[in-house]
């Protein structure tokens, strides 16, 4: 169903209205995780400013340390309704168990499944049957094939609204988080006719790598691009160091300006 085979064509998604597809690369920005109202709407006039045109934030998070801020879980997502109607910015959210699609899908425009649910069957099979547009994160130890895989899942249950995130993956360098692999983007889009975007802050880990791995992104072809914004990241409860400040933006906003889509 996700093969390019059977389908010549590449697929624009919408989510809210906003294209993910080819002749367009998309930005899609906001906190990694929701921590207030008050950060939360920053972020989004953050996003908004650098050109951003959907709303990410995580009010459920997979986190690795059981001690770690989990989110808050339906107060985000009241939070991130809420920002939505003050910034008209669609919102993309996470959601981390399949007993909960039901619930994000009530707030969410499109439903984010991160890389340590990428081969969780029971969750992609929930999704692909809620009706809402789906952003598939490539598994961090998975082969494109595998990923490829995990949507075929989805679109097992009907839905077709895909877009696969390439996020970085698990080798043996230390001096990003993850690696990110660009090439995924051009194999994955000979492969399938799903939009395929990049996630340059979860792969690098690091702030200084963003707007690099960014103009990476769109000279490989990436149909959009997803960055952690946050207004105050010294106090972050997630992801602090990898997130764009103010100062950040105007650059951002350059080079989303000045790198042409690939046609
Ligand atoms: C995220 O985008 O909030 C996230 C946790 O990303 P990943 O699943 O890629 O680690």
């Amino acid at each position: 169903l996700v093969s390019r085979d059977n389908h010549p064509e590449r697929s624009t998604v919408r989510v809210g209205g906003v294209p993910i597809g080819p002749g367009t690369v998309t930005l899609i920005a906001g906190p990694c995780a929701v921590e207030t109202p008050q950060q939360t709407l920053e972020a989004a006039q953050m996003a908004r400013a650098a050109g951003a045109t959907l709303l990410r934030g995580g009010a459920y998070k997979p986190r690795t340390s059981p001690y770690a801020f989990q989110g808050l879980g339906e107060a985000g997502l009241r939070i991130l309704a809420d920002v939505r109607e003050q910034t008209g910015l669609p919102i993309v959210t996470e959601v981390v168990d399949a007993h909960d699609v039901e619930l994000v899908a009530s707030y969410a425009d499109m439903l984010q499944v991160g890389t340590r649910n990428a081969q969780n069957f029971a969750l992609l099979q929930a999704v692909g049957g809620i009706g809402k547009p789906v952003m598939l994160k490539r598994g961090m130890n998975a082969t494109i094939e595998e990923w490829l895989m995990a949507a075929e899942y989805i679109a097992q249950r009907g839905n077709l609204d895909i877009v696969l995130c390439e996020r970085g993956i698990r080798t043996f360098e230390t001096a990003t988080r993850n690696t990110l692999d660009v090439s995924a983007v051009p194999v994955a889009q000979r492969l399938s006719h799903l939009p395929v975007i990049i996630d340059p802050s979860h792969s690098g880990g690091h702030r200084d790598l963003v707007l690099p791995l960014t103009r990476a992104a769109i000279a490989v072809g990436a149909d959009g691009v997803i960055i952690d914004v946050h207004p105050h990241p010294e106090q972050a409860l997630c992801d602090g160091p990898q997130a764009l400040v103010d100062g950040d933006l105007d650059e951002l906003a350059r080079v989303m300006r000045e790198f042409p889509p690939l046609l």
